[in-house]
């Protein structure tokens, strides 16, 4: 078979790619290893994480905080079995959402591990041990990424587990121990918190979610304290045993000595690694970088061979569904001989933990790193109409802009529904908007946004009005 474009891997790098290139009407096939479409993000990633974030908070509120409202309950209890059985299902209709939409575009699925003959001719080997051939004019390689291992602490994937295996649990753990206080440790050790798991994180670095703004770290170390997390910051971790039922997890301390935490289950969530094997990069003379083995591209995502494509989490930058998605539509519009852009600076991060954290721009280290003059204004969400009424005060919003013009260079929230919040600040960015512009615009009351409009106007003239 010969096609204009061939996708391999169906994440959402891969199949917003496809689409994008079936819409401008080059002829598509994606293949796929995994016997469902949607990569890491539909399979075991973004969604099946999110459903077990959302029927965990409804249990934490009906534990916790219905009282408050008045609403008293009897014999609740969590029922893990159909906890994860409803996760399940929210899968299979994305995943079976995305089986569709190639039909719909009329792209070819074509199911088994994509390797390079050349570079024009790509094979298909199928479970069932056959393999077919196809020809692509240019391909777009979409193969992701898998979860980071630590050449001294094995996984088994029954006691010390990564994100996947932690998103099919069996049992709620009694003390679940954390390696790695980035996002994926802080959501998934949310999900069995507030199920009543005792969580211990332990973090390399002296702040949890240390890439970003470092209040944003500092607030959610407060919120999840109180959710009864505990935090050893500076701790490198050295090792991991499993004895029985438990995992004896083994770090240096500040102060260089040697430590255990015992618990009964361990999630390494240490970092994710471009995924490459199996694609036969060598056929076709691409190298890996010698740093974090990702696919070199240039700007215009074009690896060194011509006509070859790279997108996601298989080449440099933030390891974001909605970064590999618009790097899809990226490539698509430039094979199809477009002028796409993407503005790299304003990819918002997203941590899924109550209250949520949210960013978009620079951070305040990065503009004290630059030397760049800047004014910061913060709201506090304890002064929010909306999260008195909700019960949801922890956090803040806080935007930095430019000390000269007033442009937003960045926006910092943690909150109650700040992943919903940050688009704002992402379109005032995208269209270089002033502080005083955001804090001018109308915002509906109550609402979880009249905080972003107090921040700026702190930040752009110092006169919130509700502070
Ligand atoms: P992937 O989604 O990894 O897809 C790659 C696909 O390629 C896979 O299906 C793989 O099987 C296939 N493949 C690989 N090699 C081959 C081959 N040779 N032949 C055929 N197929 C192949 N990001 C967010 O933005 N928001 C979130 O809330 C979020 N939550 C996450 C939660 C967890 C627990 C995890 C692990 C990740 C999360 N992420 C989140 C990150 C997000 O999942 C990734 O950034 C995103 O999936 C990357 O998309 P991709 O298309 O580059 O690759
Ligand atoms: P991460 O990079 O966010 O965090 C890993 C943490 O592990 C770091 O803080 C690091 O200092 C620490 N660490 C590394 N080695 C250690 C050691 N030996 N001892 C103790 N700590 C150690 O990685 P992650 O949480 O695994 O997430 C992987 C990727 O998945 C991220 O890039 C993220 O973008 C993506 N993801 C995104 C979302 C989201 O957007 N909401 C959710 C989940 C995952």
């Amino acid at each position: 078979m010969q096609y204009d474009v061939v996708v391999i891997g169906s994440g959402p790098g891969g199949y917003v790619a496809a689409i994008r290139c079936a819409q401008l009407g080059l002829k598509t096939a994606i293949i796929e290893k995994y016997s469902t479409l949607g990569g890491t993000c539909l399979n075991v990633g973004c969604i099946p994480s999110k459903a077990l974030l959302d029927s965990s908070e409804h249990y934490q509120n009906a534990a916790h905080t219905f009282k408050t409202h008045g609403i008293n309950i009897k014999g609740l209890e969590a029922d893990l079995t159909q906890m994860m059985a409803r996760k399940d299902v929210v899968v299979k209709e994305n995943t079976a959402g995305i089986t569709y939409l190639m039909k719909k575009n009329k792209i070819t699925t074509y199911q088994g591990l994509g390797s390079f003959v050349d570079k024009n001719t790509i094979k298909v080997a199928k479970a069932d041990g056959s393999s077919e051939s196809i020809n692509a004019e240019k391909v777009i390689i979409a193969t992701g990424s898998k979860p980071t291992a630590l050449p001294f602490l094995p996984v088994d994937k029954k006691r010390i587990i990564t994100s996947t295996e932690a998103l099919s649990l069996p049992e709620i753990p009694k003390h679940l121990v954390v390696i790695g206080g980035g996002v994926i440790g802080l959501e998934l050790g949310s999900v069995y918190a507030r199920l009543g798991a005792k969580v211990t994180v332990v973090e390399f670095m002296d702040s949890i979610i240390a890439t970003m703004d470092k209040t944003l770290g500092k607030e959610l170390q407060k919120s999840l304290s109180k959710l009864g997390f505990e935090f050893m910051l500076s701790h490198k971790v050295t090792g991991a045993s499993v004895k029985g039922k438990k995992v004896i997890v083994s770090a240096d301390n500040p102060k260089g000595e040697k430590i255990t935490v015992e618990g009964d289950y361990c999630i390494v969530a240490v970092g994710r690694t471009a995924y490459t094997e199996g694609l036969g990069l060598e056929n076709i003379g691409i190298s890996l970088e010698e740093r974090g083995k990702k696919i070199p591209v240039n700007e215009h995502l074009e690896t060194s061979v011509p006509g070859i494509y790279a997108i996601g989490d298989v080449i440099k930058g933030a390891m974001l569904a909605h970064k590999a998605e618009d790097e899809g539509t990226y490539v698509a519009e430039t094979i199809a001989g477009q002028k796409p852009h993407i503005n790299y600076n304003l990819i918002p991060g997203v941590v899924y933990t109550w209250p949520e954290v949210a960013s978009v721009g620079y951070t305040e280290e990065q503009l004290k790193e630059q030397g760049k003059k800047y004014k910061a204004g913060s709201f506090p969400f304890k002064a929010s109409g909306r999260a008195r009424a909700s019960m949801d005060t922890d956090g803040f919003v806080k935007v930095l802009a430019d000390a000269e013009t007033d442009e937003v260079l960045g926006v910092h929230m943690i909150g109650p529904r700040v992943a919903d919040v940050i688009a704002e600040a992402v379109v005032a960015m995208e269209f270089r908007a002033s502080a005083e512009d955001l804090g001018r615009i109308c915002h509906a009351h109550p609402t979880y946004t009249e905080a972003l409009k107090e921040a700026a106007l702190a930040a752009s003239e110092n006169r919130a009005i509700h502070i």
